[in-house]
């Protein structure tokens, strides 16, 4: 394999992928890093808004036209700790899908616009060498190989990598979280999603193809202390401070095989677009999961990214450029977003969230209105 290539992708997630497709479609010999081997289970809630499945569209990938056709949701179901609930419809319909099925597609598109996909491939160092090239180091097993590149784009989720450079400034909050993820059958999925609150957290219920649910959760890494480690101790962790989840789980059969689970989550404080490359997806924010948007910004982030890259590479503008316009496009774009999401999450887990349900009724258009703030603005794709 060729060591020196246009662009390096780090992270083969939804960010990396489409980010690959992009570059690769565009001409650039493109190279794509992972260290899983997929296709795999995603600790993520499967929720796909409707701005994500827009820019899917935009990047050519049809889901509906796919073997696993998304589930259709139209309504949102919130139970709080206890007792008392609220029904707010959905934006727009939004799918339950699979991430072991989206991301794989994600890769196969990437390897038919051109881009080499390299799996099990740990980046254990990434430098920008003094004439505008990278170099990025990988480990497969026992093998350590570097390769060499004019543009790197960092897509490796929540975690940087250990070699990569870290700023001084702390991007992220204090406040550590356990996210977890497993599919279930025995539970009659209605078309909408479910949210059950309770201490240090959340629980979501969705439909996903074949007959399945998606159970995933968000809880502070305290309250998962005193639990085991699966997946089904921290889910009855949960259910302790919410009954009407742990009805809902009663009859629920674990799918052996799609336990995932992630810590330590720390939720974004502020974008972080760049350090000496630029950040796609949630290597650039992680944004409260409770607002089902981080596919959404995954993929805007890499839309604006490859544009930027995209001409960099083509010599139409300089590297400091590339820096400074993907930086303002990035925080143009999400800074206000992630500070909304910040302050739903905030109300969501406040202990007077109890009176939440009253207060929905008294003003039925409210909760319409604060799930619609978590939407990124309406995608101009034309313009990027
Ligand atoms: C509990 C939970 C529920 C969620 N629910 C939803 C939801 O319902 N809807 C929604 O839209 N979003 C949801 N999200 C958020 C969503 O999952 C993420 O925003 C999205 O997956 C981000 O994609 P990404 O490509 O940036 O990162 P990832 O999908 O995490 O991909 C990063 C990739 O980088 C690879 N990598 C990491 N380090 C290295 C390295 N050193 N070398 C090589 N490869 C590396 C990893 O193996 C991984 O494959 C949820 C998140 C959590 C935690």
């Amino acid at each position: 394999m060729d060591k020196q290539v246009d662009a390096i992708v780090v992270g083969a997630g939804i960010a990396g992928s489409s980010t690959a497709i992009q570059l690769a479609r565009s001409g650039h010999r493109t190279l794509l890093l992972d260290r899983q081997l997929f296709p795999r289970h995603k600790t993520c809630g499967e929720f796909m808004s409707p701005e994500t499945q827009e820019m899917l569209e935009f990047l050519g990938v049809d889901l509906l036209k796919h073997h696993v056709k998304p589930i259709m949701m139209n309504k949102a179901c919130i139970y709080m700790p206890r007792g008392g609930e609220i029904n707010v419809p959905l934006p727009g319909s939004a799918w339950g899908i699979s991430r072991y099925e989206l991301d794989h597609l994600l890769h196969q598109k990437a390897l038919s616009a051109g881009a080499q996909l390299i799996t099990k491939a740990t980046v254990i160092g990434i430098e920008l060498l003094d004439n505008e090239q990278y170099r990025v180091d990988i480990r497969q097993g026992s093998h350590t190989a570097s390769y060499y590149a004019k543009a790197v784009i960092g897509a490796y989720g929540t975690r940087k990598p250990k070699g990569v450079i870290h700023t001084e400034q702390n991007y992220r909050d204090e406040v550590v979280y356990v996210g977890l993820k497993s599919h279930y059958t025995g539970v009659e999925a209605g078309a909408q999603v479910e949210l059950y609150f309770c201490d240090g957290g959340y629980t979501g219920i969705s439909p996903v193809p074949n007959g399945m649910v998606n159970v995933a959760a968000l809880l502070t890494r305290d309250v998962t202390q005193s639990s085991g480690k699966s997946v089904q101790d921290i889910l009855k962790i949960a259910s302790r401070t919410n009954p009407k989840l742990a009805a809902r789980l009663n009859n629920a059969v674990l799918v052996p095989g799609t336990q995932v689970s992630i810590a330590p989550v720390r939720l974004s404080d502020i974008p972080e677009p760049w350090s000496t490359f630029p950040h796609v997806g949630d290597a650039l924010l992680m944004i409260p999961p409770l607002c089902g948007d981080g596919m959404s910004v995954a993929l805007r982030s890499s839309i604006l990214c490859s544009n930027a890259t995209d001409r960099y590479l083509h010599g139409e503008i300089t590297y400091n450029e590339w820096k400074s316009e993907y930086t303002e496009k990035a925080n143009h774009e999400f800074v206000k977003l992630l500070k909304r999401a910040r302050m739903i999450q905030k109300l969501a887990f406040v202990k007077a969230n109890r009176l939440y349900p009253g207060i929905a009724r008294i003003f039925p258009g409210l909760a319409t209105y604060v799930v619609k703030s978590t939407r990124l603005a309406e995608a101009e794709l034309n313009r990027f």
